[in-house]
């Protein structure tokens, strides 16, 4: 059993102030195999007093200075990328080749975009040629961070990152269902040696920590990723202290297949639902099929369904893994119950245990078809490797169902035409519009409208989160 006690505040690993052990199960088989500290006012409040005293100097960096921090980080990420991918893959039940090739390979993309964009980032600027005013970017000052477990990695470093790199200081909260590769991150943050107090992490849960940070005075700012239910706690929590509040939440995609889309428009759309288990906010969890090509389409996503193995995280090879936890494996079985129920025809997967499993958090993946949009399947995010698929007749009608949903985050569509292409993805409600299966550049800006959010993660947009902006007249 590993002991993962220690928190890491002010630049040293420290006890919590008082022992609330909370076990941190692998999915794959339901065993603790590590063992945290939940968090209590006292350690959140040491963090954020670290944080707050750790801006006076941390604030006056210059760029450089800050782009040479994160250049060494890069070096310690590359040297410990795979702990990083087995850390995640034993917390959160990713299989061991996705840690490595998605979960771990996102988080250095996006490590590598930050100091890019930052070496291109312009902290000061003229107003116009015409005036004697001068703009400034200044850091927001202590960041409170509160992710969770289905990217653990990814959504760390997409806050973390811009946040030195702008010059702010922070306290991190990871999911305590997936709080490893977290504490790995923080050692090598040590390992760069940041100034003491620019960075901190205090595990704990929502009602703990979480809130803690959310409602404290000395938090200028709280970033969050998780769901659209915590999402609402924290701006209620926040509002008291006129924080900046910034939200990932979570999403329900629609993806038009369209009569005239490319060949494997279906078969990919399947895989982009089923990878990470369907543990991802922008998955295309709705498939809406044109009516001409719908009997095709459903047997095709079927076969691929059933084609797709599912198996323990430390396999290697092509296969998902288990979900997160008992909590979200009783929520999607339930759900997919709740499916059959309402009376969508069940086509692939279903409730039971796959084959040849009996222990761990696996699921079928699963499909359903005949689908209409007011179902519980349709609406909810399942957070599973659960597809609905609904069939429409017009453009106006696919894009009508697309967006009716309270999320925003990703849609998906496919087609030949590309005038219909850039027409569709014009109208539909969403932070990110995927056309035919291309993947967002490294650099773009991820984030939700609607219920799915309220900022911009990545590249240059995601440094501007954590700036104020100042006008200073008579500067010439
Ligand atoms: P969750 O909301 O249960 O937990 C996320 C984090 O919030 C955890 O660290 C948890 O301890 C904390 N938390 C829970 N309640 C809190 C409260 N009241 N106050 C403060 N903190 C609280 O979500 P989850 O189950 O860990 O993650 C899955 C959700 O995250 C899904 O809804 C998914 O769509 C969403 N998500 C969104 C994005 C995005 O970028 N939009 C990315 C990944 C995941």
């Amino acid at each position: 059993m590993l002991d993962k006690k220690k928190f890491y505040i002010n630049g040293k690993w420290v006890k919590p102030f008082k022992s609330n052990d909370f076990e941190v199960i692998n999915p794959s088989n339901e065993k603790p195999f590590a063992i945290i500290s939940l968090g209590s006012k006292e350690d959140t409040d040491a963090a954020v007093k670290a944080a707050k005293e750790a801006f006076v100097k941390w604030k006056e960096t210059s760029k450089e200075e800050r782009i040479n921090f994160l250049e060494k980080l890069l070096k310690i990420y590359k040297k410990r990328f795979n702990e990083l991918a087995e850390a995640q893959s034993m917390e959160m039940g990713a299989p061991i080749d996705y840690a490595i090739s998605a979960q771990t390979a996102s988080g250095q993309s996006h490590l590598e975009d930050f100091i890019l964009r930052l070496k291109n980032f312009k902290f000061e600027e003229h107003f116009d040629s015409k005036s004697n005013n001068h703009i400034s970017y200044e850091p927001i000052g202590v960041c409170g961070f509160i992710t969770p477990w289905n990217w653990p990695i990814n959504q760390i470093v997409l806050k973390v990152i811009p946040a030195f790199a702008t010059g702010c200081t922070m306290i991190l909260k990871p999911s305590e269902i997936a709080p490893i590769s977290a504490l790995l991150f923080a050692e090598m943050i040590d390992e760069v040696s940041f100034p003491k107090g620019v960075f901190n992490l205090v595990n704990g849960d929502g009602a703990g920590v979480g809130t803690q940070i959310s409602g404290h005075p000395d938090i200028d700012m709280v970033s969050f990723t998780g769901s659209t239910r915590a999402g609402k706690l924290i701006t209620k929590s926040a509002a008291d202290t006129i924080k900046r509040v910034c939200l990932e939440l979570g999403g329900k995609g629609g993806n038009i297949v369209f009569a005239d889309s490319y060949p494997n428009a279906v078969r990919d759309g399947i895989k982009n639902v089923m990878s990470n288990s369907g543990q991802s906010c922008d998955a295309p969890t709705r498939m809406l099929v044109e009516k001409s090509i719908y009997e095709r389409a459903v047997k095709e996503a079927s076969n691929e369904a059933n084609k797709i193995k599912v198996d323990v995280a430390s396999k290697k090879g092509d296969h998902i893994g288990p979900v997160v936890s008992k909590v979200q494996y009783d929520k999607i079985i339930n759900l997919i119950k709740s499916g059959i129920d309402e009376g969508a025809t069940l086509t692939a997967g279903g409730p039971e245990l796959p084959d040849g499993l009996d222990k761990g958090y696996f699921i079928k993946p699963t499909i359903f078809t005949d689908v209409t949009n007011d179902m519980q399947i349709a609406k909810k995010e399942i957070f599973g490797p659960v597809l609905s698929i609904i069939p429409f007749e017009t453009e106006e009608e696919a894009i009508t169902i697309t967006n009716d949903t309270e999320y925003g985050l990703g849609n998906y569509l496919q087609t030949e035409d590309k005038e219909k292409a850039k027409r569709v993805a014009k109208k539909l409600r969403s932070g990110c519009v995927y056309i035919n299966g291309n993947a967002a550049d490294s650099g773009t800006p991820f984030g939700g409208y609607r219920q799915s959010g309220n900022g911009r993660e990545g590249g240059t947009w995601g440094l501007e989160e954590f700036l104020e902006i100042k006008t200073i007249t008579g500067w010439n």
